[in-house]
């Protein structure tokens, strides 16, 4: 493939690769009532249809959209309204590290958003591209660069307050992609103007292009709750990184991203440490005596 995204591999795609036609995705989900089972079987058959594009265009990031498949799946067909929609107050969902393309892809087929023949031009011309553009229908932002995603919610976010349409806004984000300095500049702002409209996922799979997570800048533990919290929710679906069950359930049980007040003035006057003789000379004597507490002695 022309576009050099570290997965210029040549896949093997023969006449034998599969997938499932639209009417057969149709059939299914509307046999099935139950809302997680529902959610379940149209994400593995997304899978399945990921796996088919990825074959048949040579080229892709085949880990980083299995793994955000079944949030993604969760996401726009039980949980945002009118994701991406024309119409005002519309939820907001797009992806930041964008190698999962190709699930949103498959997803977006699947619920009749994009015209079903698309589902064998990935990475043509006239057909979806490797990564997302906005040029594509339902898809919200382009990436490029990884760790913009949170920048740009929070603009977003400013944009709907400024014109008053509301509506939430979802960024998924890589775990490698936390290593980029950006995600962290952007959280700042986004948490200080209590823009709680956003919500960040992180699609935790401990892989980035080229290696482990771990093996490049470990992000260490990442956990979504209390453990007690999480034990409460009764899980019984062990398996590692589908977090489908766990996200049904805490919406079910109450669990919210909301804003809360936080007793906090910004200060007003000079600091009380630096600003003042007599703060200066206690912070030096503080110090001071820690040094000196702390010192070595000589054996
Ligand atoms: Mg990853």
């Amino acid at each position: 493939m022309g576009e050099k995204d570290h997965s210029d591999h040549q896949l093997a795609g023969d006449a034998g690769l599969r997938f499932a036609p639209l009417e057969e995705i149709h059939r299914v989900r509307g046999s099935i009532a139950d809302p997680l089972a529902r959610a379940a079987i149209t994400g593995d058959i997304c899978r399945l249809n990921t796996l088919y594009m990825i074959m048949n265009a040579g080229s892709g990031h085949i880990g980083s959209s299995f793994s955000s498949t079944d949030i993604i799946t969760w996401l726009w067909t039980e949980e945002l309204r009118d994701p991406n929609g024309p119409a005002q107050g519309s939820d907001v969902y797009f992806s930041s590290k964008g190698h999962d393309a190709p699930a949103l892809y498959a997803l977006l087929i699947a619920l009749g958003k994009l015209d079903a023949s698309l589902l064998h031009r990935l990475r043509r011309f006239g057909g979806l591209p490797g990564h997302p553009d906005v040029e594509t229908p339902y898809i919200a932002a382009n990436t490029g660069s990884l760790g913009m995603g949170i920048s740009k919610a929070y603009g977003m976010a400013r944009a709907h307050r400024y014109l008053g349409t509301g509506g939430r806004i979802v960024v998924m984000t890589g775990d490698g992609e936390l290593q980029e300095g950006q995600i962290w500049e952007s959280l700042q702002p986004a948490a200080n103007e209590r823009l709680a409209e956003i919500t960040v996922v992180v699609d935790h799979n401990k892989f980035q292009s080229d290696s482990a997570v771990a093996a490049v800048s470990d992000l260490g533990p990442m956990r979504a709750a209390w453990r007690a919290d999480l034990v409460d929710l009764g899980l019984t679906d062990r398996r590692s990184g589908w977090p489908l069950e766990m996200v049904l359930r805490a919406g079910a049980a109450g669990w919210r991203i909301a804003e809360l007040p936080v007793r906090y003035r910004p200060r007003q006057g000079r600091s009380k440490v630096t600003g003042t003789v007599r703060g200066t000379l206690t912070a030096v004597q503080d110090m001071r005596s820690q040094l000196q507490h702390l010192a070595p002695t000589a054996s």
